[in-house]
């Protein structure tokens, strides 16, 4: 379910329930796109009509930030907890890992994609990532043969927000990966 909090969809769900969903688009190979939504997104998207179109144009817009709670609390809605990007990323994880569906890693600096990579397998033993690349490649086509060729169900994005939000939803029809989340600096988190 959706509620509109400042004029973007917003979904109600928590994690275990939003799970099946994005792994039931996977089965059924239908794209889906997942946004994280925060104040500072929310603030952006009010006064830039393309980001506010992008936003409820996604699939799937996870409650991230408190402030997004506070304010369906304000207007009596169904948000009660915050479903955050990282711990979204963890979950869809911690999911392809037990349903052996491959994950790609595109986005930060030179080899932080391939140390997040590493320390996602040390965690889930299971996992099977179909590869990584650095966020700063400038020939897109390379870099959207190199995903294809890989052949990942899942797809996370880490450029920084909107802009790894607008890269996906530009190359998306070109992209074979089902599933897409733009995580912003969590692969330097993970890499550490
Ligand atoms: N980044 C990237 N390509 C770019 C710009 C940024 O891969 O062209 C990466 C950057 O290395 C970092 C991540 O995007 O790992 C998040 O960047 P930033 O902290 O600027 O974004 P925020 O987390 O504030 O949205």
């Amino acid at each position: 379910m959706k509620e509109k909090v400042l004029g973007v969809d917003v979904n109600t769900e928590n994690y275990d329930e939003l799970i099946p969903k994005l792994f039931q688009n996977i089965e059924d190979k239908k794209k889906s796109l997942v946004v994280a939504i925060n104040p500072e997104k929310l603030m952006k998207a009010k006064d830039d009509p393309r980001l506010h179109a992008l936003l409820n144009r996604a699939e799937f817009q996870i409650p991230d930030g408190i402030g997004v709670i506070i304010a369906s609390k304000l207007q009596k809605g169904n948000i009660t907890s915050r479903v955050t990007g990282v711990d979204m990323m963890d979950r869809i994880v911690r999911e392809a890992a037990r349903t052996k569906k491959p994950i790609f890693l595109y986005g930060a600096k030179p080899g932080v994609a391939e140390t997040a990579a590493e320390k996602l397998i040390e965690t889930y033993p299971d996992l099977i990532v179909a590869g990584t690349q650095d966020g700063y490649e400038k020939d897109v086509n390379k870099v959207i043969q190199k995903i294809n060729e890989a052949k990942p169900d899942i797809l996370f994005v880490a450029m920084g927000s909107p802009k790894q939000e607008l890269w996906i939803e530009q190359y998306r029809d070109q992209l074979h990966p089902t599933l897409y989340q733009g995580v912003g600096g969590s692969f330097d988190v993970l890499a550490g």
